[in-house]
């Protein structure tokens, strides 16, 4: 049986606001509201069109988490 509540721990912008999400999603292994789920696929999507890291007008738009999210898997695999 899920708790939700606990899952929905691992996804750290999730931790500071109620109510917390029932659905996740994973991204690089790792655990992420659908919010966050969104943001990172659309920052990652951003990057990968430009070819490189997007400029700090782009970026503003995007929480930290999600930057180092996006960054940390675009540099692992270094693709
Ligand atoms: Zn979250």
């Amino acid at each position: 049986m899920i708790n939700y509540q606990e899952q929905a721990k691992k996804c750290l912008c999730c931790t500071k606001h109620v109510p917390l999400p029932t659905l996740l999603k994973e991204y690089n292994e790792i655990t992420l509201c659908p919010t966050t789920f969104t943001n990172v696929m659309e920052y990652k999507r951003i990057w990968e069109s430009l070819g490189s890291k997007p400029t700090g007008s782009i970026r503003k738009h995007f929480s930290e988490y999600v930057q180092k999210i996006v960054e940390a898997s675009l540099t692992s695999k270094d693709v």
